[in-house]
């Protein structure tokens, strides 16, 4: 049971919108595409797991934890019968080695060894627990997901789970046949209750509404190249065809993503979808689709 379901990182998010609306520095560019890989070997990740959604464990993702003022993510948690298991996953791609207890892309860079993380992020999941009153037992493990990855010289007594291990070890932990237990229940509530929704360590770019291209764009494709024709818009670049509301919808809650201290005003919201000759249109969707607040020119929108 997908006790919480994965989702996309705020930052992760925030700069998807950011690169189609402005160009990404290198660093920017290098942090979306890291976000964006990382993401994606949590999400092949999740469909191995799958296996054991109709079994009856508990399974957590993302969990933003907090213990003696040091905070921590958990990739991934399953609660089964009293017991714990713990993923990092990693979806490192291409050849590797380990040396001296280090970790090194070939031919000879240096990358954060995940096993320290893995220890780091256990030892702070069993203190939180042991606070809290639980003490089950914890097998944590860093999972490497990318099929392309290779680990020359690799440990054979750490706890990793290689590309091709994961199918094998997925269907041993659905062969226990493991038994949720209200014991469980009240860890994984405990757990969901000290997550908490904000990354601390946001390294999102700093951007002002100025530097961003305006204008509303294509729901299938992003292009902005879009012709109107009373409601409804045509992509030039896809031939998508679609009420022109709910694109003005979808850039309104663009606006929202990226900047969420902005009160949304019919001015605003005009600026933004560049193109649309009626302010009017604009007011009356707010209107319709968000809760007023406020009279005349102070009037916003949430
Ligand atoms: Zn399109």
């Amino acid at each position: 049971m997908l006790y919480q379901p994965r989702t996309k990182s705020q930052e992760l998010t925030t700069l998807e919108l950011l690169s189609k609306r402005k160009n990404l520095t290198s660093q920017e560019k290098q942090l979306y595409l890291n976000l964006e890989k990382g993401y994606e070997g949590e999400k092949l990740f999740d469909r191995y797991m799958e296996e054991l959604l109709q079994s009856d464990c508990l399974i957590l993702n993302d969990l933003l934890l907090q213990v003696n003022n040091t905070t921590f993510q958990i990739d991934s948690l399953i609660i089964a019968q009293g017991k714990t298991y713990l993923y990092e996953v990693k979806n490192h791609e291409g050849d590797y080695y380990y040396q001296s207890d280090k970790f090194f892309k070939k031919p000879n860079f240096e990358v954060v060894n995940p096993l320290h993380q893995l220890s780091r992020c256990e030892s702070l999941f069993r203190q939180l627990l042991l606070k809290n009153g639980f003490n089950p037992p914890t097998h944590a493990s860093v999972v490497f997901i990318n099929p392309n990855f290779t680990l020359y010289g690799a440990p054979r007594d750490k706890p990793i789970i290689f590309p091709t291990q994961i199918e094998w070890y997925v269907n041993n932990l659905k062969a226990k046949n493991y038994k949720v237990t209200d014991r469980d229940m009240k860890i994984a509530n405990k757990l969901m209750e000290l997550h908490q929704a904000d990354t601390p360590f946001s390294q999102l770019p700093h951007f002002e509404f100025e530097q961003l291209q305006k204008g509303i764009v294509c729901s299938e494709c992003y292009s902005f190249s879009i012709v109107i024709e009373k409601s409804l818009y045509t992509c030039k670049h896809c031939h998508y065809k679609e009420k022109i509301t709910n694109a003005i919808l979808n850039a309104i809650r663009e606006l929202q993503i990226l900047f969420p201290d902005k009160k949304i005003t019919t001015n605003l919201v005009y600026d933004w979808c560049k193109g649309i000759k009626s302010k009017k249109t604009i007011s009356r969707m707010l209107n319709t689709h968000f809760k007023k607040v406020g009279e005349h020119r102070w009037t916003y929108y949430e």
